[in-house]
């Protein structure tokens, strides 16, 4: 039978998202994480555990068929591979940190300056773009102390918060690119692979749609009920049933998790009453 293979992260900011968006799909495994690979329950799949770094490179090689990776490490490794999902979680931005009393302006400020970074080859694309001729000093951790102990002017490091950089007495000048965690497959899969890989994707989409919507119900005076649709929008028009009180009826729909809050104000405001408000598991456009 034919299986395909994902590689993900072994441990770090990626594994439990990755494994959580996995068991989503209904697929999971019997094996603690510290063995290098596991085969998967409820799908034809096998895991591999290994550090991000080496993610691209495997799907690559075809050691993995498939992997979940931040576009940062995918894009620093400059291979050609399929991106086939943006998964919207681990985002994170790379930007230029400058220390205190640096008088930054822009890129230009840059000029001829020392920047550390782990990922010289998207900074050095940036700078190119921006026509500034920087020097980029690798270092693979740690970057926010460079400046500090001179090796540096200025860095480009991966923020999410930006409490590190302040710790370390740097402020965030500017971010100049933009990650979170994608799917890549290799270009050249089997058909059959290629089936799976679908069949994967389909169960993917229809976790991260649910994800980003809420069902609710709730009951509403029937003249109010053209108002209160076009409050929803969405992708459907809402599920509506008559109540034993005349005049009265219950309304069900998905909402995109974004406008809850809006959608909610304004149906209290044209008199909804009994708002209920669930979770979804799963759903397909
Ligand atoms: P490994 O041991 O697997 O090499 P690592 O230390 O290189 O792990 P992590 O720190 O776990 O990697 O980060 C993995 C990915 O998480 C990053 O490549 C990036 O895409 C994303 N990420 C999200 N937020 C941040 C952040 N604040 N700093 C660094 N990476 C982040
Ligand atoms: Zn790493």
């Amino acid at each position: 039978m034919t299986t395909i293979s994902i590689a993900v992260q072994k441990s770090g900011r990626l594994s439990e998202k990755s494994l959580d968006l996995i068991r989503s799909c209904g697929i999971d495994f019997n094996a603690d994480s510290r063995v290098l690979k596991a085969v998967a329950t409820g799908f034809p799949l096998e895991f591999l555990f290994v550090r991000d770094d080496d993610i691209p490179q495997y799907v690559a090689d075809g050691v993995a068929d498939i992997g979940i990776v931040g576009r940062n490490e995918y894009d620093e490794t400059g291979l050609e591979l399929e991106v086939v999902r943006d998964l919207k979680f681990a985002s994170c931005r790379l930007s230029i940190a400058v220390p205190h009393g640096f008088d930054y302006k822009g890129l230009e400020s840059l000029e001829g300056k020392r920047i550390a970074t782990s990922y010289p080859r998207i900074l050095s694309r940036i700078l190119k773009e921006n026509g500034v001729n920087a020097e980029p000093v690798v270092v693979s951790g740690s970057v926010e102390i460079t400046v500090e102990v001179g090796i540096a002017e200025a860095i480009a490091d991966l923020v999410s918060t930006g409490t590190t950089l302040k710790m370390n007495g740097l402020e965030e000048a500017e971010c100049i690119y933009r990650s979170s965690a994608i799917m890549i497959a290799r270009p050249d899969m089997q058909e059959e692979k290629k089936v799976l890989l679908n069949r994967l994707l389909e169960r993917i989409d229809a976790v991260m749609l649910a994800r980003h919507q809420k069902y609710i119900l709730f009951n509403l005076p029937e003249e109010k009920l053209d108002q209160a649709a076009a409050v929803i929008g969405g992708m459907k028009s809402p599920t509506v049933t008559p109540l034993m009180d005349k005049g009265w009826v219950s309304v069900q729909s998905a909402v995109d998790e974004g406008r809850f809050w809006a959608v909610f104000e304004e149906l209290r405001r044209l008199g909804a009453e009994g708002i209920l408000v669930m979770n979804i598991e799963k759903m397909t456009e």
